[in-house]
């Protein structure tokens, strides 16, 4: 009986304080459904171990599109499809090759994504070292017929380290054909990390197509160090061969589920990530977590019986990694049949510890979702930043003006594991990965019940 009383007390104190007490008791049966029951770690062992590294076009990329599908409806989708549009279709083409010479140590190293390869000879050239663009600019009479080496650093005083990665990756991106301009040869990029391993880090690059597209390779970071120490005081040269090469555009499939609006079911709510992923590895962390993450919370809001007002789309994306054009398709298709979307949110950073929602939007809807922390911080989320929002639906942010979010896990370990062949399953953690699911099916329960 004094339990009773006691927990009376609270709940009238709790109801009375915050005038929330009916949506934190719902986002407690959220969490507790996926806490207890969840799928989403299961689902990735399944995509990460049986499918594997998914790169757009590839074998494993249409047999996760299948996946996708059948998942979707198992976990109660009332209508599923796949949305068909073109994507590109790069391969790597083999392993990847760097050899030091005189003396033949092997450098750890990974073709960029969308690099051409150095034909079957490879190439045989001096290495020089940039420190930066303004570098490159200084010695830009001295780079023809070389190879160069950008050996720009993560800024370890950001303490977000996406801001890190979006400092540097300019030199992945653009670095190529910047050194292209001057006449080198090929490109050595230090990869878009701070781990303290050797494993390389892909990722897409981008030519400017008036210029030679030169083949370019990321370089795991101790061999980074150790060639610019070695370049210090002896010049050397490298052999690099690589094989990237391009098919024509083929077709791909964003994979879709929808849970249909008991309400105003032609208004509607989009949560993803991205079906495709870099080849050398599983995919886990990027972005299998944010696909797992979006099926979870389709999974929890049929076994709570739960009947969304509005009807909400679970979207698997095609391409996030080397094209876009998965996000870009379904953003063209919202346009096209003049559907009205009230938010989007995606999950593209991991499958770590929850920590903050970064949002696109007006000052009125961020203020609005900021008045929600309260109910989300028992679960990890404190906080929801302005600017974001997550690359597949940033066109619809961008060119639609629909308001977007993105989870924003703990970001220290990400860039351990982005696009090397370190993100493998075993370093997912499973709790971690179920409270992104809880915080993310909350924040898609309070734009349903509230709107933006
Ligand atoms: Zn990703």
């Amino acid at each position: 009986m004094k339990k009773f009383q006691l927990g009376f007390f609270a709940f009238f104190i709790g109801n009375y304080c915050f005038g929330q007490n009916d949506d934190s008791l719902m986002i407690r049966h959220i969490a507790d459904e996926i806490l207890l029951h969840s799928k989403a770690y299961d689902n990735l062992y399944d995509l990460t171990k049986n499918i594997g590294g998914r790169l757009t076009a590839s074998p494993q990329f249409y047999k996760a599109e299948q996946w996708g599908l059948k998942i979707l409806k198992q976990s109660g989708a009332d209508k599923t499809w796949l949305q068909e549009c073109l994507v590109p279709h790069w391969i790597r083409g083999g392993k990847d090759q760097a050899d030091v010479i005189p003396g033949k140590k092997s450098l750890d190293v990974l073709a960029l994504g969308n690099s051409m390869g150095t034909g079957a000879k490879g190439i045989t050239a001096n290495v020089i070292e940039v420190k930066s663009f303004d570098d490159l600019e200084a010695k830009k009479d001295e780079v023809k017929g070389k190879i160069v080496f950008y050996n720009y650093k993560f800024n370890p005083t950001f303490i977000a380290t996406f801001q890190a990665y979006g400092d540097a990756v300019q030199y992945r991106s653009g670095g190529p054909s910047r050194a292209a301009k001057y006449g080198a040869l090929a490109v050595i990029v230090r990869s878009m990390s701070e781990s303290v391993d050797n494993n390389p880090h892909t990722g897409a690059l981008k030519y400017d197509t008036t210029l030679p597209k030169i083949p370019a390779v990321a370089i795991g970071l101790r061999d980074a160090d150790w060639l610019s120490l070695t370049l210090t005081n002896k010049k050397l040269e490298v052999f690099l061969k690589t094989g990237g090469k391009f098919f024509p555009d083929t077709i791909g499939h964003n994979v879709i589920g929808e849970l249909t609006g008991s309400e105003f079911p032609d208004q509607f709510i989009t949560v993803g990530g991205h079906l495709d992923s870099w080849d050398p590895a599983e995919g886990a962390q990027d972005d299998g977590a944010g696909v797992v993450h979006t099926i979870e919370i389709l999974r929890a809001f049929k076994a709570l019986g739960y009947k969304p007002k509005h009807t909400i789309r679970f979207v698997l994306f095609a391409n996030e990694e080397n094209g876009l054009r998965g996000g870009t398709k379904y953003a063209d298709e919202v346009k096209t049949k003049n559907e009205k979307h009230i938010f989007a949110l995606e999950s593209d950073g991991g499958g770590f510890t929850p920590r903050s929602f970064s949002f696109g939007g007006t000052a009125e809807q961020l203020k609005k979702a900021q008045s929600w922390v309260p109910l989300l911080h028992p679960y990890g989320v404190y906080e929801i930043t302005d600017g974001g929002g997550g690359a597949d639906i940033s066109s619809l942010n961008k060119n639609l003006k629909i308001a977007v979010a993105e989870l924003a896990p703990d970001s220290q370990r990400y860039f351990d594991y982005h696009h090397a062949r370190n993100d493998v399953f075993e370093n997912v953690n499973k709790r971690e990965l179920e409270l992104g699911a809880v915080n993310m099916a909350a924040l898609i329960f309070l734009v349903d019940k509230y709107g933006l």
